[in-house]
């Protein structure tokens, strides 16, 4: 029996102020991952802190700046099917829409988004050895079912992938996580909020346990004319990635002017390589030089026998998103690639 207390609160201050009194507290949102590892016994929350009435982090706000702020208690459906969303950043709506199921959409909440749990299958299996769950136990996927796992940036301590859609698209537009904690705000970097594993895996990320996620900021920039994500799984729905890529670009004269490629599914964070895209900038988008920057993208991949596939297929991913990228008219639902 797991006790713990249970809290609401209706201001950031008070969610800052409650979380920083207990080691074991966490906040929950829609709870759709915090409630599932719960069940697992894979949580233990000893006070429960509920930031659903935090009423100033329910807004998707235009800045004076230009940035679109996407406040941390927004659903995940109602970001995607936001006007300037779907608009300015319709990337960041096809990703989220790539995502778990209409039910879950509805309740997830953004900043739940970013720090949802690896599906590792060891993770969740309490009786296997895991260092993310239980550091120093070991890591049986590395010779064990690791069809789903790491082909990037893994360590010898874990070969766990980061799951989430939405943020391959938000690694790709370049966002940044405003958060709030006892000492103050900050905004953390896109790149720099989920971590590689190396010898520390049960962090999955450098958000601190006292602070809280107040919203997502998106840069004024415009790629609502040449985007694509692209979705690999087992099932076409309701189904994790095995490859994600989200392709936002801009083009000038029949030149890449500007280009980001973002892979999901593939390492214990969304993996961006600005080599690669450095290297598409001034030329023409063809499948050769897609193939290339693939090969840029995927240096030092390294599979573990059951995940080996996910190198070719992340390379063949990166070129056929790249040239959807180049036609809107694919990203209609049902629209087929003229590749
Ligand atoms: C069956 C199923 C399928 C799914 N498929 C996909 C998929 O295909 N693609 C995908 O991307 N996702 C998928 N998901 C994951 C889903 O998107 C996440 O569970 C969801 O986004 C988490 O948001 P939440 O608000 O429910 O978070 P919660 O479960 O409430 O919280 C998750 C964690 O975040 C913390 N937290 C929440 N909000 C904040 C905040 N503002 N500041 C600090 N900490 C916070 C909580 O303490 C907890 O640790 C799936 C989930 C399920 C259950």
């Amino acid at each position: 029996m797991n006790n713990f207390t249970y809290k609401k609160v209706e201001t950031i201050t008070d969610a800052v102020q409650e979380v920083s009194k207990n080691k074991r507290a966490n906040f929950i949102a829609g709870g759709t991952n915090l409630i599932d590892l719960w069940k697992y016994d894979l949580a233990h929350p000893e006070a429960l802190i509920d930031i659903n009435s935090v009423s100033s982090l329910k807004k998707i706000e235009l800045l004076t700046s230009g940035e679109l702020s996407l406040g941390a208690l927004v659903t995940n459906s109602d970001t995607a099917y936001n006007d300037i969303v779907s608009s300015k950043y319709p990337l960041l709506s096809r990703a989220i829409l790539a995502g778990a199921s209409a039910q879950i959409r509805n309740s997830a909440t953004n900043g739940g988004n970013l720090l949802q749990r690896t599906r590792c299958y060891y993770f969740y299996d309490k009786t296997a050895p895991c260092n993310k769950r239980n550091s120093g136990s070991g890591c049986p996927a590395k010779e064990g079912l690791n069809r789903m796992h790491a082909i990037l940036g893994s360590s010898e301590s874990c070969i766990a992938v980061f799951p989430s859609d939405m943020c391959v698209a938000l690694s790709a537009l370049s966002a940044s996580v405003n958060v709030s904690g006892p000492n103050g705000d900050r905004q953390i970097a896109f790149e720099n909020f989920h971590r590689l594993p190396e010898d520390q895996p049960q962090l999955d990320n450098t958000l601190q346990a006292d602070e809280i996620i107040t919203a997502l900021i998106l840069p004024d920039e415009d790629f609502s004319e040449h985007y694509s994500y692209l979705k690999l799984r087992d099932r076409n729905s309701y189904a994790f990635a095995l490859v994600s890529v989200a392709t936002a670009m801009t083009l000038e004269n029949g030149l890449i002017k500007e280009i980001r490629i973002a892979l999901g599914g593939v390492a214990h964070k969304p993996w961006r390589v600005p080599e690669a895209e450095d290297f598409l900038v001034g030329i023409k988008p063809s499948r050769y030089n897609f193939a290339e920057a693939a090969k840029i993208i995927l240096k030092g991949a390294k599979g573990y026998g059951g995940n080996d596939f996910k190198i070719e297929l992340s390379a063949r991913a990166i070129v056929r998103n790249c040239m959807m990228a180049l036609d809107p008219e694919t990203q209609r639902p049902g629209a087929q690639p003229s590749l």
